[in-house]
């Protein structure tokens, strides 16, 4: 009762095309879901994300749902996670997504997001990466041990470097926080966007120096190209 009077002056709209969403739709109206552009990389080992890895730092695989381009759905819906529900968005993209990998049979340990700094996640309130992974880890029944790495330097001034630096630059800024809880577990680094790679890669070598694991890597957009 309370739910439908609620709705009444706050409808439930699809994030992507506004209309309005059915009774068990949330978030996203099943049509729009389904004209995602979804990469399907983790049918292919190969894929071009996986090959932005090659002699970089040492992947079991590395897949993105969909992806990302300059304007539309997928747009709108990153967008969208920066803003109120985008928690709960992050959430449930997760879940949609690990079900998929977990029907492809897939299977990890344990999820690890990328930690962003305390401060801008202070600010925030969220790190949409950890709720993503958090849903992953919900439909892949993995653990989630996102708290075992910490970011510790911010890094904006990144953007502005050559890749070298700035892999340089990123692999200082994360920290374990609890490297057994990380021992020889089959882990599954998450983050929101892979665009170079270089921000996976930073936390991947750190991990990898530091603790017998192996890793695969999974985002929710990576660019087509
Ligand atoms: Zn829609």
């Amino acid at each position: 009762m309370i739910k439908e009077f609620i709705e009444l002056f706050f409808p439930n709209l699809c994030i992507t095309c506004n209309n309005n969403l059915l009774k068990q739709e949330e978030f996203i109206c099943t049509r729009c879901l389904y004209e995602l552009p979804q990469t399907d990389y983790h049918k292919f080992p190969e894929n071009n994300l996986a090959k932005t890895f090659w002699g970089r730092v040492p992947l079991q695989h590395a897949f993105a749902f969909l992806y990302f381009r300059k304007e539309g759905a997928v747009k709108s819906l990153l967008h969208s996670l920066k803003y109120a529900g985008g928690k709960e968005v992050a959430l449930f993209l997760g879940r949609f997504y690990g079900q998929k990998l977990a029907d492809a049979g897939l299977s990890y340990d344990a999820a690890v997001a990328i930690p962003l700094h305390p401060d801008k996640q202070r600010k925030r309130g969220y790190n949409q990466s950890a709720c993503f992974a958090e849903g992953l880890a919900q439909s892949m029944g993995m653990e989630d041990l996102s708290f075992a790495v910490e970011r510790t330097v911010a890094t904006e001034t990144q953007t502005k470097k050559d890749r070298f630096e700035r892999w340089q630059n990123v692999g200082e800024v994360f920290r374990i926080s609890d490297a057994t809880a990380l021992t020889n577990k089959r882990l599954l680094v998450v983050d929101d966007v892979i665009t170079t790679g270089a921000t996976i890669e930073g936390l991947c070598k750190v991990i990898l120096a530091e603790v017998p694991c192996t890793i695969a890597v999974a985002a929710i957009a990576t660019p087509q190209d």
